[in-house]
């Protein structure tokens, strides 16, 4: 089978499982995890940040951001397409006591002016905007990636008016890689960052949240009420460190074969809209002839998996563990339907 159904579907290379192999561990609830604070202060370094703490999941980093960041009964602003709204099992409001502002922005992309028309006015009535969180690159909006002026546009009006701001970077290595960015000028905007080991960087676990010294203090203390503190997580960390030195430049095929791919479907008359492919996920439309279950269906005769994500609309995600060779049998298979 050639999976296209998530990034999360890697397996660790014999590179990776050869560093989680030698490993040094400790326990890192007592701090004492030498792998797991190794890779904690690469990652604050790589952002220019002073500190950082590894989670289990990008959901728990999120999560424990927003935490962070609001008391219950505050307002934060999101894109409707946003993870933290749609995937995190309504998180928001079970662990926060927060509700949501949403925008419709494009492809999951905010404005500056959108986050400025959704604060609430002071008022006894409204409940209290304190926090923006934005994704980059947005998964919903088909691996869109933001402009960086429009971020700071937005780092701008939080500012002024006393928003924090929290980036979802799940995939933020596939935008720095596509857009040739730095991930210093990322530390330099938001007030958290957190990043995924598991998806494209092929980790089988593990999350970062990034951000200054006392917000990580707390945020560990919400990591453990969580249930998020590990022991030995040590081996874990060294698949974060390996993924880290050796998988982020190559996301660059990943982004080359995601267009190949998007070619292919683009010359099929029962394909409708193609988002803009601009990292690794292909998100269309199928117009006529076939539902998107039924097309699925179909590729999996030809061991082919891909995700219906609403009744007309497939995704494919490229990762690591899609090689050259799987890509050629892919475009065949999608030049004989
Ligand atoms: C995958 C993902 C996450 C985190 O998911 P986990 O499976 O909990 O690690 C968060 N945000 C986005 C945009 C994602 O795609």
């Amino acid at each position: 089978m050639i999976d296209y159904r998530s990034d999360t579907v890697t397996r660790p290379t014999p590179g990776m499982l050869a560093a989680m192999n030698q490993a040094v561990v400790g326990d890192d609830v007592f701090g004492e995890d030498p792998t797991v604070n190794k890779l904690e202060k690469m990652c604050a370094a790589l952002f220019g940040m002073p500190a950082a703490v590894f989670c289990p999941s990008g959901t728990m980093t999120n999560q424990i951001a927003i935490k962070c960041h609001t008391q219950p009964g505050d307002e934060l602003i999101c894109d409707t397409l946003s993870h933290v709204y749609q995937y995190e099992g309504g998180g928001i409001a079970f662990n926060s006591g927060v509700s949501v502002r949403l925008v419709n922005g494009s492809r999951g992309r905010i404005t500056a002016d959108q986050v400025l028309e959704s604060i609430n006015p002071v008022d006894v009535h409204k409940p209290l905007t304190t926090l923006v969180c934005l994704e980059n690159t947005a998964n919903r909006g088909g691996g869109s990636c933001y402009d960086f002026n429009d971020i700071q546009l937005i780092r701008e009006a939080c500012s002024e008016k006393k928003l924090g701001l929290h980036l979802d970077g799940a995939r933020l290595f596939n935008a720095l890689v596509a857009r040739n960015e730095s991930p210093l000028r990322y530390g330099e905007v938001f007030d958290s960052i957190s990043i995924c080991l598991s998806k494209g960087l092929g980790a089988p676990v593990g999350s970062l949240l990034i951000g200054d010294t006392p917000f990580i203090q707390r945020a560990r203390r919400i990591r453990k009420v969580f249930g998020g503190g590990m022991r030995q997580a040590g081996s874990l960390a060294a698949a974060g460190i390996y993924a880290l030195e050796n998988h982020i430049a190559r996301l660059a095929i990943d982004h080359e074969h995601a267009q190949l791919i998007a070619a292919a479907w683009r010359k099929k008359s029962f394909i409708g809209d193609i988002f803009p492919v601009e990292t690794n996920i292909v998100i269309f439309e199928v117009s006529n002839s076939y539902t998107a279950p039924q097309l699925a269906v179909k590729l999996k005769e030809h061991a082919i998996l891909a995700i219906a994500i609403s009744p007309k609309i497939i995704r494919m995600v490229v990762h690591l563990d899609i090689h050259e060779l799987d890509v050629e049998r892919t475009l065949e298979v999608i030049g004989k339907l």
